[in-house]
């Protein structure tokens, strides 16, 4: 979308020059299609009486409007003509909200550009595990983290109690007050954006909480804006519990040029309150989130947090075991303003050891601006390796998979497959890297006095596969997650090899 483009306008940024008649129309269908994606009621209804079921909603549109986006073979028809040059006889509003849907995606992306941090030990350690998210998770999981810098709660614990919650939010048991706190608020965003650069806007309010349990979340959000320069995303399960509050922050979030909002919507209730208070045009730029049990079959749940515990019970609601699961969305500092504590966590796919969904690399604790900033540097000091040594012992992932055949050896994962060509000996080499028992430096030894490969090569190809998140850089997890025999076991697991006949 660009606004020189004189069919389409961008819809996240300023609108003041965008005409009222295309954000009605693109407000109203993603209204119509929030309602066709939940309400299993409303699809019949639809499919009744297609014009009656849009009047309903009180929207201006027509049945032409929209069958192009709830029908797949008419999706994929016109993705085709599209890319053949163009498709006269569609609705201009149907190419307004795919172009719109584009620009959400495109600001994904720019979202994770510009959460690269400066300092150049965490922005390696970053791409590292966007590497390793791609290669554990699959491409098409993986793609939706945007690896933020951090992330922030302002309140122990969440009143809402999902069944689903991802990240297994505690009870509620109080929140951390706005008044009092004012200073030690802004001086820890000073202290944030020192400690990892300007990327420190991309952080946001909320984790294991509803920003929304916080009465003062609006001077939070206004003081984050006030010190980094930009609106932090909202994301609430509470977005109909007060419609007038809900208003307001939507309104202050758009005075400070707020990008994208999110409304979970945990019932169909929740769904009908949000549509009956707020308009399609205010809701433009809020994404209403399907989480309600009628949804499930289409937006399946990650297998992540409190979710696992009922995994058998309501297994149709959530991913397949085959899919990588976490809703977990950050690369960085995990603060809770509570218990002034503040953590290094990464994605990971939930398991019995990381039910979360990402591991915690290091804890901290501070009790001053001052202080939170030598935790920060502290923890990337200690944990954010920017390149292999040559005393790191050479130890894949163990859910890599080495195949050798003839001078080539392929690493398989969920998500990638890697070819590493013109390696002599290269089944011993497989085994090597499957063994986990040698450092760098004792296998580029071992390889140019065996095969006559310069021992540069050897170091270059491990730091192909180290930059590309393949070693294992998993740490120990909580003492309560595993008993000392799994942690032993763990280590002991090897990577699978397998050495072919060819060449
Ligand atoms: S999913 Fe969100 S709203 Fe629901 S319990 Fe977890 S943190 Fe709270």
């Amino acid at each position: 979308v660009t606004t020189t483009n004189p069919q389409f306008h961008a819809l996240l940024g300023d609108l003041s020059g965008v005409p009222e008649h295309y954000i009605s129309a693109v407000a109203q269908t993603k209204r119509f299609l929030e309602r066709w994606t939940m309400d299993p009621s409303y699809r019949d209804r639809y499919l009744d009486d297609p014009q009656g079921a849009i009047d309903d909603l009180g929207l201006q549109l027509t049945p032409a409007q929209v069958e192009p986006l709830i029908d797949n073979a008419a999706a994929r028809a016109l993705t085709a003509l599209l890319k053949e040059g163009g498709a006269p006889d569609v609705p201009e509003s149907v190419l307004w909200y795919r172009a719109f849907i584009q620009e959400k995606v495109s600001h994904r992306g720019d979202s994770r550009t510009d959460g690269v941090p400066a300092d150049p030990r965490l922005a390696a350690w970053r791409q590292r595990q966007i590497n390793r998210c791609v290669s554990e998770l699959g491409a098409h999981k993986a793609d939706a983290i945007v690896h933020g810098p951090l992330a922030v709660e302002l309140a122990k614990g969440c009143t809402v109690g999902c069944w689903f919650c991802g990240v297994a939010a505690p009870k509620f048991e109080h929140t951390w007050p706005y008044q009092g706190n004012e200073e030690f608020w802004r001086g820890s965003l000073h202290a944030l954006r020192e400690a990892i650069g300007p990327c420190a806007r991309q952080g946001f309010l909320y984790w294991a909480t509803d920003p929304l349990d916080n009465p003062a979340y609006e001077s939070f959000l206004a003081d984050f804006h006030a010190v980094l320069g930009r609106c932090p995303q909202t994301t609430t399960a509470m977005g109909q519990k007060d419609i007038e509050r809900s208003r307001r922050i939507l309104r202050l979030a758009a005075s400070m040029d707020s990008v994208i909002d999110r409304f979970s919507i945990i019932a169909l209730n929740s769904l009908y309150k949000v549509h009956e208070g707020l308009s399609p045009e205010e809701l433009l730029r809020v994404e209403l989130v399907p989480q309600n049990r009628e949804s499930a079959e289409r937006a399946p749940k990650s297998n992540a947090g409190r979710a696992r515990r009922f995994a058998e019970k309501r297994s149709g609601e959530l991913v397949g075991e085959d899919t990588g699961s976490t809703i977990a969305c950050i690369s960085g500092f995990l603060l809770n303003m509570v218990d002034k504590t503040v953590r290094l966590i990464t994605p990971c796919n939930a398991s019995p050891r990381w039910p979360l969904g990402y591991w915690t690399l290091e804890t901290c604790t501070f009790d001053s601006p001052e202080g939170l900033f030598a935790a920060i540097t502290g923890m990337i000091e200690r944990n954010c390796r920017p390149h292999l040594r040559v005393d790191d012992p050479v130890r894949l992932r163990s859910d890599v998979r080495l195949e050798a055949e003839g001078a080539e050896i392929r690493v398989l994962t969920l998500g990638t497959r890697l070819r590493l060509g013109g390696q002599p000996d290269a089944a011993s080499l497989a085994e090597r890297l499957g063994g986990g028992e040698l450092t760098v430096g004792e296998l580029a030894a071992l390889r140019a006095t065996e095969s006559q490969v310069p021992m540069t090569d050897t170091m270059s190809l491990l730091d192909q596969l180290f930059t590309q998140g393949m070693f294992d850089e998993e740490p120990t997890p909580p003492a309560d997650a595993l008993t000392a025999a799994e942690v032993a076991a763990r280590r002991a697991e090897p990577v699978a090899v397998s050495i072919g006949s060819r060449g």
